[in-house]
């Protein structure tokens, strides 16, 4: 039977579980009913004075007879009462990509999919400032990775997200940036799949554009660069890719890159880069300390440790830094850091 109330601005009471009601009470809320929410163990506490209707959530094994109660106090009290079944299915998980730390620069999917978790996994890089608003529901569990301290190692965080949507729970695993970059998403994906977990992918604004963009530096301009490389510098290249690279003639954006900048460097020397190749260090984009290091191949080395450049950081190797300095009235600097540097 499916009835027709206009509950705006009535006073609903849910009696169950928050988790399995979370989902039923988002519902009354949003048809703008005064929702009041009652842990199934007070079931015999419900004050049902001023309400219009009771919905019991769930009310399986002992919350049978309980709930047979409250449904006979509904009656004499001429109070409606209704039964739903609750949020208890098969759980999912959700791979969000967070984009670079702003709020401004997560997708309207990620938003909704962290809105509706029971449990969000999140790291460090993730936009975790305003977590606890935007996924209100959800349990938060940080698995970040300081470089060298390894917290939750990624078999650890593959069980965890097998574990929790087993329980039943939507999962959601924020990432920094876009999941598939660098950001072991697909392993997680396969790790989901190899156990009967549904898995969604929600792609995200990856730090590998923006962070240069956040700087005024455009990865690709008309006329300079028709082609971006992403590159991780986690683990030192060989020569044989630095020659690649350099052979490429376009955009170089290196992402973990800091540690590994000296030998870089070097590399793409020893491989016939031009030493006035302008060279960008874009640190904590989109933070209140986000901070540019400009300099050329044969200067940024010196530049970066003058500055203490440190990770989160996208490194920038091309002539579009040079565009992005012009754009912003900062050529000068760059012919000044150059000249200063090289003398
Ligand atoms: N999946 C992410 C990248 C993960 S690797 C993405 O698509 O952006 C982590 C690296 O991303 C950091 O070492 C740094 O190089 C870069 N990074 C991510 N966020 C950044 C930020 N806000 N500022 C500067 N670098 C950032």
């Amino acid at each position: 039977m499916q009835l027709e109330i206009d509950l705006a601005g009535q006073r609903v009471v849910i009696v169950g579980a928050a988790r399995a009601s979370r989902r039923v009470v988002a519902r009354y809320r949003a048809a703008g009913a005064d929702v009041e929410c009652v842990a199934a163990e007070s079931i015999d506490a419900v004050d049902l004075a001023a309400t219009r209707l009771v919905v019991l959530v769930g009310g399986g094994h002992d919350g049978i007879e309980a709930g047979e109660t409250l449904q006979e106090r509904c009656r004499s009290e001429g109070v409606l009462f209704s039964r739903e079944a609750g949020a208890v299915g098969p759980g999912q998980v959700t791979l969000v990509g967070g984009g670079p730390g702003a709020l401004g620069l997560l997708t309207l999917d990620a938003a909704a999919a962290l809105q509706d978790a029971d449990v969000v996994l999140y790291d460090r890089l993730a936009p975790t400032r305003d977590l606890a608003a935007l996924a209100p529901a959800a349990e938060l569990v940080d698995v970040g990775k300081l470089p060298g301290h390894h917290r939750v190692p990624q078999s650890g965080i593959n069980d965890l997200l097998v574990q929790h949507a087993l329980a039943g729970r939507h999962v959601v695993r924020l990432k920094g940036g876009d999941p598939f970059v660098f950001g072991r998403g697909s392993e997680e994906l396969a790790a989901c799949l190899a156990e009967g977990v549904p898995c969604r992918v929600v792609p995200g604004v990856s730090s590998a554009i923006s962070v240069p963009a956040a700087a005024g530096i455009p990865v690709t301009h008309r006329g300079v660069s028709h082609l971006f490389t992403v590159v991780s510098g986690h683990a030192p290249l060989t020569d044989e890719e630095h020659l690649h690279l350099a052979g490429l003639g376009g955009t170089i954006v290196v992402l973990m890159g800091v540690s590994t900048l000296p030998h870089l460097v070097a590399g793409l020397g020893r491989a016939g880069m031009r030493p006035d190749m302008p060279v960008a260090v874009v640190e904590r984009g989109y933070s209140a300390s986000q901070r540019t290091t400009a300099g050329t191949l044969a200067t940024i080395v010196t530049a970066a440790g003058a500055a203490r450049c440190q990770s989160p950081a996208v490194l920038v190797i091309g002539e579009v830094v040079r565009v992005g300095l012009e754009l912003q009235g900062g050529a000068m600097h760059l012919a000044r850091l150059t000249e200063s540097l090289a003398s």
